[in-house]
């Protein structure tokens, strides 16, 4: 098709000649970097094409919908086969009934650790929800609540694993380790599978029978393989984020070992029930096809990052991870510098989306945080950000976090409209 048509056709959208032509450029120095990516997608979705092969998905275990108890679920005990296989664990849990990320996380602690047991984190703070999780900050239900301690260790400089520091943290109380791959508001980096695998060696070396659990929330698919496969014991997400490929509409999944899984699974329902019981109601279709579809909804959503680290550095903002850098999860950051910077960016992904895209974010007070906030979502699924979303607190340095994209057009869309937007209020020069 003539270059002309594609543009006329944003233009259509809003995106003015010049705003195309610089994104055009900056797709075109990109090509190798997208086919590394795609290479990892194809590799990835033979995974799960043979993880659903080997265990035997038929029409049947898409057709169950179960209700009340949820006994006899073939549909649902296939799938957590799947997941098994896929992620090469013994045993999953993946269930409506967890609601999001964090209940997943809290599940797969309060489950494996008993009052009196610590639990460390060796790459620093965790992700803000489970402070409360933890008791880092009090709260009603935590693990502190339960006699369960916490110990940290942080990174150096942000940088390095302080491999020291984590060995003489471990101490005769230490049951758990959990290790967050992504490295979610935190300024840290976020670690590469790799670089799991060296800190769980580091931990078992010491402690063989420490349980190393990731939140493995955000990079899933990012790379060809997965931290159980560097010595993980379970990993642990949210189901609207990359596993659920934009189509789970709620969920969350833990993958492991035999017993680990067990442990979640009978905190989950009761002890005697475990995974006997857990209606999938309508929904286990969507965690098929969504499982399917990840690996090329992660792709997209890698590329769209990757393109706006290009831009935002083109344009003089410091973007993490930079646009060189080797990814390791989905999101990226761009320091917009001023609060205007910040709306303008917001405002241009909301107007790209398919969902509300005529609604204008403003940044507004949300609880729990210390300072105004604006999002930016146009999503089918309410919360998902493995769709495009932005959101960002208005507080020096004035930085968005962006992720997500159900394909890499739509990502694209959303980041030249952010570009337009700050264009039109005077924020960049092209
Ligand atoms: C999103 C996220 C969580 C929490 O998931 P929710 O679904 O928002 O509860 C935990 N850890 C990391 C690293 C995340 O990105």
């Amino acid at each position: 098709m003539n270059e002309e048509i594609i543009q006329k056709q944003y233009e259509s959208l809003g995106i003015s000649p010049e705003v195309y032509a610089f994104g055009k450029e900056i797709e075109q120095s990109l090509k190798e970097r997208f086919e590394a990516i795609d290479t990892i997608a194809e590799f990835n979705q033979m995974k799960v094409i043979r993880a659903m092969q080997a265990n035997r998905v038929s029409a049947e275990c898409l057709n169950q919908q179960t209700s009340g108890y949820g006994y006899n679920d073939m549909g649902r005990d296939t799938l957590e086969d799947v997941y098994a296989a896929c992620f090469k664990g013994e045993a999953a849990l993946v269930r409506p009934q967890i609601t999001c990320g964090t209940h997943a996380l809290a599940l797969a602690l309060m489950s494996n650790l008993r009052p009196g047991d610590e639990l460390l984190s060796p790459v620093g703070k965790p992700y803000d929800t489970l402070e409360e999780v933890i008791g880092i900050r009090p709260s009603k239900g935590s693990l502190a609540e339960y006699g369960i301690t916490y110990k940290q260790v942080d990174m150096i400089d942000d940088k390095e694993i302080d491999f020291e520091g984590i060995k003489n943290a471990i101490n005769e109380r230490t049951k758990l380790v959990t290790i967050q791959r992504s490295k979610g508001y935190a300024t840290r980096p976020t670690l590469s599978v790799d670089q799991i695998g060296e800190i769980i060696a580091c931990v078992k070396a010491v402690k063989p029978d420490v349980i190393c659990m990731v939140d493995n929330c955000y990079g899933e698919f990012v790379e060809d393989k997965e931290p159980l496969e560097v010595g993980a014991d379970m990993i642990v997400g949210s189901l609207i984020k990359n596993l659920g490929g934009g189509l789970a509409p709620i969920g969350g999944y833990i993958v492991g070992t035999r017993d680990c899984v067990e442990n979640a699974a009978y905190r989950l329902t009761s002890p005697g029930l475990g995974k006997e019981v857990g209606a999938s109601l309508g929904v286990i279709q969507s965690f098929y096809q969504g499982l399917f579809q990840a690996p090329t909804v992660v792709a997209g959503a890698l590329k769209g990052a990757i393109f706006a680290a290009n831009i935002y550095e083109k344009l003089g903002f410091p973007v993490v991870p930079n646009s060189t850098e080797s990814r390791h999860d989905i999101i990226q950051a761009v320091t917009l510098g001023s609060p205007e910077g910040v709306i303008a960016f917001c405002q241009g992904i909301q107007a790209a989306a398919p969902v509300d895209s005529y609604v204008t974010p403003e940044p507004w007070d949300m609880p729990g945080y210390d300072a105004q906030v604006i999002m930016a979502a146009g999503a089918f699924v309410q919360g998902s950000s493995i769709e495009l979303s932005a959101d960002g607190p208005i507080k020096p340095p004035y930085a968005v976090y962006f992720q997500g994209g159900l394909t890499w057009y739509h990502a694209k869309l959303g980041i030249l409209m952010s570009m337009q937007k700050m264009l039109e209020a005077g924020l960049i020069k092209l």
